[in-house]
């Protein structure tokens, strides 16, 4: 599960990119806060995770597989 790595920017409609690529050892949990930055603008939005955010449902653990 991951959070966008893309969003949309508040100010201008850009691509917002993630500022601090994730890896595969990175946790994200609700409540983290990402920073990402606009390609249009260059505005910096700091975006704490919601649950929404994750792909998959919650209660499920797919990488304890
Ligand atoms: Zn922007």
């Amino acid at each position: 599960m991951a959070p966008a790595t893309v969003i949309v920017c508040v100010e201008c409609g850009g691509r917002a990119q993630l500022a601090t690529p994730l890896t595969p050892d990175d946790v994200i949990a609700v409540g983290d806060v990402l920073m990402y930055r606009c390609d249009e603008c260059w505005g910096r939005f700091d975006v704490v995770v919601h649950e929404d955010d994750f792909d998959d449902p919650p209660g499920e653990s797919p990488e304890l597989a």
